[in-house]
């Protein structure tokens, strides 16, 4: 239904470039090499092809982004007939689209099942334009534990891991969206990248879930993601946000190597405690010993600090100072966030001239600090918040239907 995008802010339902699954057949999109080969094995292809074709899959699924076997003209007619008996390349559907004035783009989207007799479950992800550059912020989870009292996610309880296909299908439903293939009818609009020859050209861990409770999933999606033969978004290119998972911190540096990225926003542990708990766990002093030590670190690859400045809360002068003095010593970058409030929320967003005492201090002290322009304010673009106004509606539907439904 909605396939010209424009800059009015608005909300639609998905339409037909990004049907649901066949039901029972699985999908090949956003699979890794060795689950193409292990799916081509079931076909009962000899092993002598399977890596060859495992190639053709992969250059069609990922460069290319087909939907249908049939456009696989390198592949045989009788082995894409076989393909489509068994498997299809679909991807999650897309429940809600919303399109804001300053081009930043928000989707809901409906994963099937994991396992029969599960229902389906929805996930966010947004797209943000800039002028050299367009960054996905993908999730992880659906819902998430760690309850920071300043995020809407946080309200959502947990219900389970995204798999690496669901992670990396959000980035292919992205770039379904924006025509964002070779040879693909790019969207077009206010606020899209004017630079470069992609409009998806970066990935940020920061949507719904934390993603180092969701290592493997992560990490098994960024090797596919950062595949120069595929989607080709290249680890420096890609930064997984954490609250501070200090365990495995190490580990994703040491095993995948993204830029990495830590939800900060308090210079004191008492305060951290309340906004983001998991400080309760593993504190500052731990948290910042795994940002100096983390093994890809170093003055081209600096560590992303998030401060979400709350008016009163974290915002004084004295916290910009402790905050320098915190990252003395790490190559980093300061990220500020303008809290982007959302109904039910105790926070209110700092003001303006505070933000800019709070960016001069951290500036003076040497620290690149932009402060992130809010984006799709229109558009419900505050994390887990679409998800849960759709599920009010849903259930004010329901309400209705039963309503009428009594009365007949
Ligand atoms: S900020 Fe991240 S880790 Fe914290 S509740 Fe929200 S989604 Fe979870």
């Amino acid at each position: 239904m909605m396939t010209v995008i424009d800059t009015a802010p608005r909300t639609a339902p998905a339409d037909a470039t990004t049907s649901p699954p066949r039901a029972g057949l699985p999908s090949l999109a956003g699979l890794s090499r060795a689950r193409l080969l292990a799916a081509l094995a079931e076909l009962g292809l000899p092993e002598r092809e399977q890596r060859m074709r495992a190639a053709q899959l992969w250059h069609w699924i990922y460069l290319r982004g087909v939907t249908s076997f049939d456009e696989m003209t390198n592949v045989g007619k009788g082995l894409r007939a076989r393909l489509a008996e068994r498997f299809t390349l679909a991807r999650p559907e897309v429940v809600v689209e919303q399109v804001s004035a300053d081009g930043t783009r928000k989707w809901l989207l409906r994963l099937p099942p994991e396992i029969a007799g599960d229902r389906p479950h929805d996930v966010e992800m947004v797209y943000i334009p800039e002028s050299d550059r367009g960054t996905l912020c993908v999730s992880s989870q659906v819902g998430c534990t760690l309850n920071c009292s300043f995020c809407h996610t946080g309200t959502q309880r947990l219900v389970r891991n995204l798999t690496a296909a669901e992670i990396v299908a959000q980035v292919m439903v992205a770039r379904d969206r924006l025509g964002d293939y070779p040879g693909a009818t790019r969207a077009t609009g206010p606020g899209l990248p004017t630079e470069g020859d992609r409009l998806l050209t970066n990935i940020v861990f920061m949507g719904m879930g934390e993603p180092l409770y969701a290592y493997d999933s992560v990490a098994e999606s960024i090797e596919i993601l950062a595949d120069g033969e595929g989607l080709g978004i290249g680890k420096r290119r890609i930064t997984v946000s954490t609250s501070g998972v200090v365990p495995e911190i190490e580990r994703l540096g040491r095993e995948v190597g993204p830029m990495l990225a830590i939800s900060l926003h308090a210079v004191r542990d008492e305060l951290r405690d309340e906004l983001v708990p998991i400080n309760k766990k593993y504190p500052l002093k731990q948290l910042l010993e795994a940002c100096r030590t983390y093994p890809p670190v170093s003055n081209a690859k600096r560590i992303t600090f998030e401060y979400v400045m709350l008016k009163g809360v974290n915002d004084s002068p004295a916290d910009a100072r402790a905050l320098v003095r915190l990252l003395a010593g790490i190559p980093a970058k300061i990220n500020l966030i303008p809290f982007n409030p959302w109904p039910g929320t105790r926070y209110e967003c700092s003001d303006w001239e505070t933000i800019e005492q709070f960016s001069d201090i951290v500036f003076r002290a040497g620290y690149s600090s932009p402060v992130r322009t809010p984006r799709g304010r229109d558009i419900l673009a505050a994390c887990g918040q679409l998800k849960s106004e759709t599920e009010r509606l849903s259930a004010r539907e329901r309400l209705a239907l039963r309503a009428m439904a009594a009365a007949e």
